[in-house]
């Protein structure tokens, strides 16, 4: 079993997870978040001196990491953007105010995005045109699923579902059942975010990521151990910026 909490020492912040089996200390850091794997028994005072001995390392590996998000491999290349891992071609226009309308009956589906003379810092305003289109693509999909993945999981439906942008997670579920969800996902293909809704579904039951909680993950959505790689190998890239 292993045992999970947030800690914040005065370098970062960090997740520290405990196992009976584990002998020895460990560091993994990934998607900018640092986790320590410790036995049970190991004070908090050597651990937090032995990452401070660690703490150019991990501070290396963050850097490098912050870069790679930075240096995003934009989807708005050749003017299109990703939405449920589909190529949506953006094409820019003027008219009397600021809005978006998506062509849906060609071969190549277009967003026209449309902004006002009066709009000044026109990259930042068809940035959000597009953030504002995602966010209702993503937002009617996941809350059509959640109300499907909770009657399979005959669980209540959570008390609210909201959509922001975060750099390192995906999903998150607290003890109101208020569920959040990271506006990048509209960017990835349905099985993922499916995966994410199951994910935090059965955080309802289990507000930890015990072996209990993993079974029930595993229990509707089988193949998670892709879901959650694929998360890894493309979530740094999920990202949308005009150039
Ligand atoms: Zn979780």
């Amino acid at each position: 079993m292993t045992v999970e909490q947030l800690q914040e020492s005065g370098l970062f912040e960090y997740k520290l997870k405990r196992s009976r089996r584990r002998k020895t200390v460990a560091i993994k850091v990934q998607q900018q978040s640092v986790t320590v794997y410790a036995p049970v028994g190991a004070a908090i005072e050597e651990l937090e001196g032995w990452l401070v001995s660690k703490s150019g390392w991990i501070n290396e590996q963050l850097y490098k990491q912050s870069q790679l998000l930075d240096t995003r491999q934009y989807l708005l290349k050749d003017n299109r953007v990703l939405v449920f891992d589909q190529p949506i071609t953006l094409v820019y226009g003027t008219g009397t105010r600021c809005e978006w309308r998506l062509d849906n009956n060609q071969v190549q589906p277009t967003l026209q995005l449309n902004l006002s003379r009066r709009v000044k810092h026109q990259h930042a305003m068809y940035q959000s045109l597009i953030e504002a289109f995602l966010h209702e693509q993503l937002e009617s999909y996941i809350e059509m699923r959640v109300q499907q993945y909770c009657i399979k999981m005959a669980e209540a439906l959570p008390s609210s579902i909201r959509i922001h942008t975060y750099k390192r997670r995906w999903g998150s579920c607290n003890r109101r059942r208020a569920l959040t969800f990271n506006l990048l996902l509209a960017s990835a293909p349905h099985t993922i975010i499916d995966y994410v809704i199951v994910h935090e579904l059965a955080h309802l039951k289990y507000l930890n990521h015990s072996a209990a909680f993993w079974q029930r993950v595993g229990e509707f959505y089988p193949e998670y151990k892709q879901a959650t790689t694929w998360l890894k190998e493309h979530g740094a890239g999920l990202q949308w910026v005009i150039e």
